[in-house]
């Protein structure tokens, strides 16, 4: 007899046979905890799977995706939970998790780092921080290790050392098949190549290994914060600055109401701003050099550009994107900040309305471009900046008004678009997928679907058809 689980029945022979060899844990609706498994990161997204499949191990994986196969439900991959579009749930399906698979190895002398795909940023960072080492990756702690590698990985270490992707050095994998795999440059070319970039499409990635690099433990970092109403002249100064100063710099530019965080007196509070974040990866005395320009420039009304451990700035942001908020973004490759888009920017910037919203211009570049367009399937490497055009509210209130900003602002510049970050899509369609990789690669990596996944099993995600 089947059990109806949201109109959907789950063959109990099936699962008692699951259940016997699983060591992790199955959660149904009903059970205790199924509200807590079943949320992610992004509050707007509210999904009823049949089944959860928290894995405890790489077996516990092979075994939930060979269960899946004999069911006709679609399947989710969740690790971080942090898509925003919340394509690591489903109604009616099977979620296998592998936010349990935690383990961590460092190898301080081959200078590479294991993870399994259950790690978060920030648990990678304490690990290899402790070795002065470091996964270049995302810039809030508690985004997922694995969705932000496999599609490519931006944050404040890129310009020095590149994408997280270009970190690495092989997977393991289980396919549609429930088979395990290893891709790297020597076995499974064609597969690391597409994993590099398009990776859900292909398999669960159940562990990583990265190459480490040396990073701080001090680095020189923070945001300058100037007024909001001073944004066209702040960013036409930033646009020219950027252009002479080396790849140990990453910025990112920030229009916000400044948040009322402990490390920032409580005077500034709300006060709408422009900030140009910064994270300088080598020596200090060399980063106060650079950064000096800049932050000489106008009346900056607070600068907290300072040297501190590398892991405190990391997590500088992950109080500004807790789980539970709701969270909508429409995103961009812009090839650079001219006069017009920063006229754009600064105009929308002022007429945001949630003291929650923030919106990042990423400066890339460097490292970034020094791999070729065709080693891996992360498209975007002669871009100069990602825009990620992000609105928030705390619940569904005012929602709708700040997604349609959202939404009008990325329309305004769009005929500065070049192409856009597969990781900063929401569920947008096939026209975008294709944007994101571009049409060589995108027909390279429906070749390479038709050979791992034909079915389309995995196709809750930024699906490469393989039709
Ligand atoms: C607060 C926040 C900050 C962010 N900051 C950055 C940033 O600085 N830089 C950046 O590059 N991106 C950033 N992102 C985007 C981020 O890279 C993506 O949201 C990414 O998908 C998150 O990974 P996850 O494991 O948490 O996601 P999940 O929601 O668990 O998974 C997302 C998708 O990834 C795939 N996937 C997940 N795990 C696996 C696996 N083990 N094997 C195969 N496929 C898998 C699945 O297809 C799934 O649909 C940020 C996102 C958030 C919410």
């Amino acid at each position: 007899m089947g059990v109806i689980a949201n109109g959907v029945k789950l063959d109990e022979a099936a699962l008692s046979g699951l259940r016997a060899a699983f060591r992790g844990e199955l959660v149904r609706r009903g059970d205790r905890t199924y509200d807590e498994r079943r949320k992610i990161w992004n509050g707007s997204i509210d999904r009823y799977p049949a089944l959860i499949a928290r894995c405890a191990g790489v077996a516990d994986v092979s075994a939930a995706v060979r269960f899946a196969r004999g069911t006709d439900l679609p399947v989710a991959v969740r690790s971080g939970g942090h898509s925003f579009p919340g394509q690591s749930t489903c109604d009616d399906g099977i979620v296998i998790d592998l936010s349990l698979m935690k383990g961590i190895r460092i190898d301080p002398e081959a200078r590479t780092a294991r993870a399994q795909a259950g790690v978060l940023l920030g648990e990678l960072d304490q690990a290899t921080q402790a070795f002065g080492l470091a996964v270049p990756a995302g810039i809030v702690t508690h985004t997922g290790l694995a969705g932000l590698t496999l599609g490519g990985g931006i944050g404040w270490l890129m310009r020095k050392y590149g994408l997280t992707v270009d970190q690495l050095l092989a997977v393991d994998m289980i396919t549609a098949n429930g088979d395990l795999v290893t891709a790297s440059e020597s076995e499974n070319p064609d597969l690391f190549w597409g994993i590099r970039g398009a990776g859900g499409n292909f398999g669960i990635v159940t562990e990583f290994t990265f190459r480490l690099n040396p990073v701080g433990p001090t680095v020189l970092a923070g945001p300058i914060f100037w007024p909001m109403e001073d944004s066209p002249k702040v960013l036409r100064f930033y646009r020219d600055w950027i252009t002479e100063v080396p790849d140990d710099l990453t910025t990112i530019v920030v229009h916000r109401r400044i948040p009322p965080l402990p490390a920032i007196p409580t005077e500034f509070h709300g006060r709408p701003v422009v900030t140009v974040m910064s994270c300088y990866a080598g020596p200090v005395e060399e980063g106060e050099k650079v950064v000096r320009p800049m932050r000489e420039f106008g009346s900056p009304i607070l600068d907290l550009c300072q040297p501190k451990p590398f892991v405190a700035h990391q997590s500088m942001l992950d109080a500004s994107f807790p789980p539970g908020q709701w969270y909508y973004f429409r995103s961009a490759d812009l090839a650079e900040l001219s006069n017009d888009v920063i006229d754009i920017v600064a105009a929308r910037a002022l007429q945001m309305t949630s003291p929650l919203t923030a919106f990042p211009i990423f400066q890339l570049g460097g490292a970034i471009g020094r791999v070729g367009e065709d080693e891996t399937a992360f498209n975007g490497r002669s871009a100069g900046h990602t825009i990620n055009i992000n609105a928030t509210t705390a619940t569904e209130a005012g929602f709708d008004e700040e997604r349609e900003w959202s939404r009008s602002f990325w329309t305004a510049l769009k005929p500065y678009h070049t192409s856009v970050y597969v990781n900063f899509l929401m569920d947008e369609g096939e026209e975008r997928i294709r944007q994101a990789y571009g049409p060589k690669r995108y027909d390279r990596l429906k070749t390479l679907k038709r050979k791992y996944d034909p079915d389309n099993f995995f196709r809750i995600n930024q699906n490469i058809s393989p039709n």
